[in-house]
């Protein structure tokens, strides 16, 4: 028998459709008065929506969170935060709306309750990020983790179907990389594996039919399962390359994590027979990798780091900073093998067998 530590990370999760009506009861039941309300300015009808349910505990609106938390953008909303006198903080939409309120939240020791609209899994996280002259700096705090999570499947009807497929595959990433992380246990793997078997029978129905509500409860409850396994794990190389591609050359989160997960997950196929075998039978698939890059095109997400803007000239820069420094992956991380990953998913070649 392997032992194991788990820090279990505390939220309240409240689940279902129209969930989202009981927003003002859970600010009051954290003894808060004044919410700012948070959002992108993509999302600001549902930042007044939350803010008209909330009424007088209502503070303040600012919906102009962005990708990745610029650094800027984490002292305007601190500063609205401080003005307004917020004591909690509503986050509404996807990972780049909860993490700014992640940013409020470390400085200032607000609460936050999350609103999930994508399929990110942040709100499950500790993971915080911030932007400054071009790098992305992440860090675990426990102020960061949201207090309350409200999973409202209605909310989600209206993420396009071009943005629900990379964001579901985000949150498979998630699930992926736990099942063999270096300090995964029985728990966050039986979160992992649930996660993703959720996301990848949930997902082909999303994207065809983005109103069925049933689907789209079953891929946000396989967000929530993927968000608390990265939650609680460290992650590996896929990671690592998606946050480097993100990061030097401004390509789009979600539909990096879906380019990149079935090379990374070939990668380490030798390395980790177990994980592969769980994920295959999460998907349905003989292999793993081919099973991830099947249901990428089948749900019409990106294939190609080509075809969202990476340059090719950028690759080996990417793989020199994916391989300096050492990190905890299934197989070791070599500069040759990496470049070759990268040269595959810059082509959107089908894994090899
Ligand atoms: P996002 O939050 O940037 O949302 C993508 C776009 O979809 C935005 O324009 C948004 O306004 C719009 N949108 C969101 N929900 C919608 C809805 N229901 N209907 C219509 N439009 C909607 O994208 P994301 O992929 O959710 O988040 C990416 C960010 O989250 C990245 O910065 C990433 O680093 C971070 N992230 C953090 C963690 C963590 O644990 N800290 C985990 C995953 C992702």
């Amino acid at each position: 028998m392997r032992s194991f530590v788990y820090d279990l990370l505390p939220s309240r999760v409240v689940f279902g459709p129209g969930t989202i009506d009981g927003l003002a009861s859970e600010v009051k039941a954290l003894g808060a008065k004044r919410a700012l309300v948070l959002s992108t300015p993509g999302q600001r009808k549902l930042a007044d929506e939350a803010s008209r349910r909330l009424g007088v505990a209502t503070a303040g609106i600012h919906a102009e969170a962005v990708m990745h938390v610029p650094v800027e953008t984490a002292r305007a909303a601190r500063e609205i935060a401080r003005r307004v006198a917020a004591d909690c903080i509503v986050a509404i939409g996807g990972g780049s709306t909860i993490g700014l309120a992640k940013a409020v939240a470390v400085d200032t020791k607000l609460p936050i309750i999350a609103i999930p609209t994508t399929y990110s899994g942040s709100e499950m996280t500790p993971i915080y990020g911030v932007t400054e002259g071009g790098l992305k700096r992440t860090a675990r705090d426990a102020k960061a983790q949201p207090r309350v999570v409200i999973y409202d499947p209605n909310l989600t009807v209206g993420l396009p179907a071009k943005v629900s497929g990379p964001s579901g595959m985000n949150a498979i990433a998630h699930c992926v990389e736990a099942l063999y992380a270096e300090n995964a246990n029985p728990i966050t793997s039986l979160m992992a594996a649930e996660g993703l078997r959720a996301l990848a029978r949930a997902l082909p129905i999303v994207v065809r039919e983005p109103e069925n509500i049933e689907a789209r409860g079953d891929a946000l409850y396989g967000a929530w399962l993927a968000g608390a396994a990265l939650g609680a794990v460290s992650m590996g190389l896929h990671h690592k390359l998606c946050h480097t591609l993100g990061g030097s050359f401004n390509l789009p989160h979600a539909e990096v994590h879906t380019v990149i997960l079935p090379h990374a997950t070939a990668y380490n196929r030798a390395a980790v027979p177990e994980a592969m075998r769980i994920i295959a039978a999460g998907l349905g698939a003989k292999d793993a990798a081919q099973g991830l890059y099947d249901l990428a095109k089948a749900i019409g997400a990106p294939i190609a780091l080509g075809d969202i803007g990476m340059p090719e000239d950028g690759l080996d820069r990417t793989a020199q900073l994916a391989t300096e420094n050492p990190y905890y992956n299934p197989r070791p991380v070599e500069y040759e093998a990496v470049r070759r990953l990268l040269d595959d998913a810059y082509h959107g070649r089908r894994p090899a067998a």
